[in-house]
């Protein structure tokens, strides 16, 4: 098992989360990637993104252990307790109140659950075949504001003030049922939104679950989900973040590879076989190693 996360700024706090367990009888993997937006826009809460998505994490850890809880009911129950630890003093209907993407990963008995919200991406190795689930609605939203920051140099005023225009609308849009996207932030009911299946854990060789910083390995064709499950299962799975930091320093403007941040938060999780043994008393870890 392999689980790590890289600021994407030496002066910010990371806003991605990672977190996994394994026993003898379960399996459980949360990944968050926090949207904080740009320092010139509010918030209207006092913890910060950080703080959200370690909340989120950890209550969402919690709220899988019991296997007859669904995913989707483990996620509103979190999001509606989050919601309530902001206290008084945070206006949760503030357009830019702390969101994450959400990927949950469990074990249960014969079965490997996913659930998905949001641009991070769950793969899974079945049986030698590469299944990535991602859901890009955000995408959808603002595509053109996102071309204009496109077309803009990377670190400039201009692509600054285009990419605040950007997340501007981003944020009008969470969670809107009509032209929005469906995010974990203060709407339980998102949860019922998510992108939902499972497995037989006698299929599932290995999983990860991928922020769209690592994602970027794919995305800047620096090789396939399959070569990146095999760096992450190798001796030095760290190479996957090196890999992406040295193609983003190579094109520091976004020329190549336009983007609204010249680097991002960077999370993975990977899981070799330790989703697929099911024997309820068996000895996973050591097995399990690869
Ligand atoms: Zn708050």
């Amino acid at each position: 098992m392999y689980l790590d996360t890289r600021p994407g700024r030496e002066d910010k706090l990371n806003e991605d989360y990672v977190a996994a367990t394994v026993n003898s009888t379960s399996a459980r993997a949360v990944l968050l990637d926090g949207a904080g937006g740009p320092s010139e826009l509010p918030t209207g809460c006092n913890h910060g993104t950080p703080w959200y998505v370690n909340q989120l994490g950890d209550h969402l850890m919690f709220n899988m252990r019991n296997p007859s809880t669904p995913l989707t009911t483990a996620l509103a129950l979190a999001l509606d307790a989050v919601a309530e630890s902001h206290g008084v003093w945070c206006d949760l209907n503030n357009p830019g109140t702390p969101s994450s993407t959400v990927i949950m990963a469990r074990r249960v008995r014969d079965r490997v659950e996913y659930l998905v919200l949001g641009d991070s991406t769950f793969v899974a190795d079945v049986n030698g075949e590469i299944i990535t689930v991602t859901d890009k609605r955000i995408d959808e939203v603002g595509a053109d504001l996102w071309q204009a920051m496109a077309a803009l140099p990377t670190g400039t005023p201009e692509h600054q003030a285009a990419r605040i225009a950007f997340v501007e609308n981003q944020r009008r849009m969470r969670n809107k049922r009509v032209g929005g996207y469906p995010i974990a932030s203060n709407d339980p009911d998102a949860a019922y939104e998510s992108l939902t299946g499972a497995f037989s854990t006698r299929e599932v060789r290995r999983v990860a679950l991928l922020s769209d910083g690592a994602t970027r390995f794919v995305e800047f064709g620096l090789g396939s989900f399959a070569d990146a499950l095999d760096i992450l299962g190798s001796a030095a799975p760290g190479r996957l973040f090196d890999r992406v930091r040295e193609a983003e320093a190579s094109d520091p403007a976004g020329a190549r590879w336009p983007r609204a941040k010249r680097q991002d938060d960077i999370a993975a999780a990977y899981l070799p076989g330790h989703l697929k043994v099911a024997a309820a008393g068996g000895i996973v870890g050591a097995a399990m190693t690869s």
